[in-house]
């Protein structure tokens, strides 16, 4: 395995990715997907794409799958080595010697390592806002390429683990969403390494966004917010965690203690950002 902490190497396959035409067979996450992905066709014919991000008119034949366009798509920010062995968030080594940086040190979390393909602002921030709050669930496996080619790049050993569980969303707050983001994204990543997405995790009550919240108010609005799944089996499992943002550690690590008390070995939390 590649160390994640290894001196800085250009992440050109990361960077690359914007030229590449994506072969869409791998995007067939679902039937469902597939049948919205004719509507949405049609809807093109009716009313031209525009950039999930910049909001311009787009060339579908010079876009990551018609939905976003390239400029944005190079915009977005990706986090660079050395990271963090708890959080995943770049170590700024005139700061610190440690292998942990001071926010995690302060806090120690749960979970065994946290890792993240990019930075939280600027087009990934839009594309993910998009994503969750006004209902584009198609953009999820494009998003989810962010998070594939990340294990590849840093030969995140997939073969180690035994199951991807998405973080889990409230039976209120998947109502108002109808769609669970980090499921979309789990079962993306799991199709693509040949492993089960599994819903191991159910979330106890309707909490507030955690963007909403001061730091303390953060860590005590998810205590207890999580249960195991009684029809899994968990023991002695490697589990990837997938969410999409990172935002601080403390959801992740609350999910993290709860997949470790019903007997998990390894948890590592994948986002799409951090
Ligand atoms: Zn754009
Ligand atoms: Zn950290």
């Amino acid at each position: 395995m590649r160390q994640a902490d290894d001196s800085p190497k250009t992440n050109k396959r990361l960077t690359n990715l914007a030229s590449i035409a994506f072969d869409k067979k791998r995007f067939d996450c679902y039937h469902m997907r597939m049948f919205k992905g004719l509507l949405e066709g049609l809807l093109e014919l009716i009313s031209p794409r525009t950039c999930a991000s910049c909001k311009k008119r787009i060339d579908a034949q010079a876009s990551i799958e018609g939905l976003v366009c390239l400029e944005c798509w190079d915009k977005i920010k990706r986090n660079t080595p050395p990271f963090c062995h708890c959080c995943g968030r770049h170590l700024d080594r005139k700061k610190t010697t440690s292998n942990i940086c001071p926010a995690c040190q302060r806090a120690p979390s749960y979970f065994d390592r946290a890792l993240s393909p990019c930075v939280y602002e600027g087009a990934l921030k839009t594309l993910i806002h998009e994503f969750k709050y006004k209902n584009k669930d198609y953009l999820g496996p494009a998003l989810a390429r962010l998070l594939i080619d990340f294990v590849k790049e840093y030969d995140i050993p997939m073969d180690v683990f035994d199951m991807v569980v998405p973080m889990p969303l409230s039976a209120a707050r998947l109502r108002e969403r109808e769609f669970n983001q980090s499921e979309i994204l789990s079962e993306c990543l799991a199709k693509e390494f040949h492993k089960t997405s599994c819903q191991a995790l159910r979330r106890m009550r309707y909490s507030r966004p955690q963007a909403e919240l001061k730091m303390e108010e953060r860590i005590s609005n998810v205590k207890a917010d999580f249960s195991a799944q009684d029809n899994t089996d968990l023991k002695g499992k490697n589990i990837i965690l997938v969410d999409d943002v990172l935002t601080t550690t403390a959801t992740s690590s609350e999910a993290a203690k709860t997949l470790k008390s019903a007997g998990a070995n390894i948890v590592f939390v994948l986002t799409l950002a951090n």
